[in-house]
């Protein structure tokens, strides 16, 4: 997943296409709060005009959330299938924006020295694909913010005791006009 720039193929039809399957470890998810369920797979076809490489990745993960109203865990796959340029440190703001013109990209990023580490691009790409909400199903029923019982099969009766205050509003409304 690190290759110096000068063994990438130049040009499109000769480009490298790999596949890779790399531990979460591999990639650095350690610290950023995402936990991964086993390796973070994909395909990668790379080539280079000069020094500009073009990476299009194919990347799948799978990923533990927690589900947004029950807080209970949920696997989510990811799938994200990108297009990605990547420039040397000591390229002009106008060599990027001349060669973004010709085709279009998802992402920039930019190498140092004479190698391409793709395993952060990988790592980023992944987080971006994170749904911003999951839930463990399509009706999640939540918890109860009474005494935060889970009320997915299960009530705690908190909600005879407490109505919901917009239906006493409403029923206000009604005598009011009655
Ligand atoms: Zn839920
Ligand atoms: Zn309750």
């Amino acid at each position: 997943m690190r290759y110096p720039v000068s063994d990438v193929p130049q040009g499109y039809t000769a480009g490298l296409t790999q596949s890779f399957s790399e531990s979460p470890e591999g990639l650095g998810f350690t610290d950023d709060g995402i936990q991964i369920e086993g390796n973070v797979t994909g395909q990668l076809k790379l080539w280079r005009d000069g020094a500009i490489v073009t990476i299009q990745a194919e990347i799948s993960a799978n990923i533990v959330l927690q589900c947004c109203r029950c807080l209970a865990l949920v696997m989510t796959s990811v799938h994200p299938v990108v297009t990605l340029r990547c420039f040397p440190e000591t390229a002009t703001t106008s060599d990027i924006h001349e060669t973004g013109e010709v085709s279009p990209v998802d992402d920039m990023y930019t190498y140092a020295g004479m190698h391409l580490d793709i395993r952060p691009i990988i790592r980023e790409q992944v987080v971006l694909a994170v749904p911003p909400y999951s839930y463990c199903r399509q009706d999640c029923q939540g918890l109860c913010v009474v005494c935060g019982q889970n009320l997915n099969g299960t009530q705690c009766g908190c909600s005879a005791i407490q109505p919901d205050a917009r239906f006493i509003a409403l029923q206000h409304v009604k005598q009011t006009l009655g």
